[in-house]
């Protein structure tokens, strides 16, 4: 990285994170060491037809994951990036994240691409709430009391949130300084989207230990975690 980069020299910043922003909070990447895919199969439990077929075994891996992440609390990086929102003019969170830990941190606004762990909506009548339940043992949905109720999360196969796209893209295209940090870019269409700022004349920056497949794209490379990556972009930050 070059000495000089400093967060406070942008003034329309994108943070755009990934499953390594929350892996020294102890949530564990999908890939990697410890990813959670190698004691599961998406096929049976993270996907529409999954949930159609067995929505009681969709809903034990989903309260599995949640009694992971429900021990879990935000890093320095979560709260360094809450401190940037607070101090520097525009700063957006996008996030392909579903733990919340950037809403625990104090981040407001910030764009799910993935959906989120503690949304739970109803297919059948349209019901939704917020519920942090580790885990939920009331499965059925409570307004129209006989279907299952639904994780809110983006799912193998789902498309994306139209709105949340667009919102992504407007704010990808009107930064000056996108910074993305422990995303392996192979989840699509989140994994091309940097791009959408780099077309716009913006500054990249990623923070990540390992190479990406869109590591080329990127204007600083800073190969460390995301708490070091974000410590030192920071460090200009009051405290
Ligand atoms: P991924 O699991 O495919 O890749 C994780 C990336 O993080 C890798 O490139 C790895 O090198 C990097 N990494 C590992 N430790 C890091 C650290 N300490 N600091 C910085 N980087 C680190 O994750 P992905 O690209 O986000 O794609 C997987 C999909 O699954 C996404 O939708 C993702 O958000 C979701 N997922 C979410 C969670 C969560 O909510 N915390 C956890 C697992 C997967
Ligand atoms: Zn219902």
């Amino acid at each position: 990285m070059s000495a000089a980069l400093d967060i406070r020299d942008f003034e329309r910043v994108v943070f755009f994170t990934g499953a390594g922003m929350s892996a020294e909070s102890g949530v564990p990447t999908y890939r990697g060491k410890g990813g959670i895919w190698k004691s599961y199969d998406y096929q049976n439990c993270a996907c529409q037809e999954a949930f159609e077929r067995d929505p009681e075994y969709v809903w034990e891996f989903h309260n599995y994951r949640r009694g992971l992440v429900s021990k879990c609390a935000p890093n320095l990086g979560h709260q360094l990036i809450t401190r940037c929102q607070q101090q520097l003019p525009s700063v957006r969170v996008v996030t392909q994240n579903i733990d919340g830990l950037h809403q625990a941190a104090g981040s407001v606004d910030v764009l799910e691409l993935h959906g989120s762990l503690w949304r739970v909506h109803c297919e059948a009548c349209g019901w939704s709430e917020e519920d942090h339940a580790a885990p939920v043992l009331a499965l059925r949905c409570p307004a129209c009391g006989d279907a299952y109720k639904r994780p809110g999360i983006v799912w193998f196969g789902d498309p994306l949130n139209e709105a949340v796209i667009r919102e992504v893209a407007d704010a990808l295209a009107a930064c000056d300084l996108l910074v993305s940090i422990g995303t392996s870019a192979v989840v699509y269409p989140a994994a091309q989207m940097p791009l959408i700022a780099k077309r716009g004349g913006a500054t990249l920056v990623e923070i990540n230990p390992e190479d990406t497949p869109i590591s080329h794209a990127y204007d600083h490379h800073l190969r460390t975690t995301a708490t070091e990556g974000l410590a030192a972009l920071c460090a200009g930050l009051d405290p």
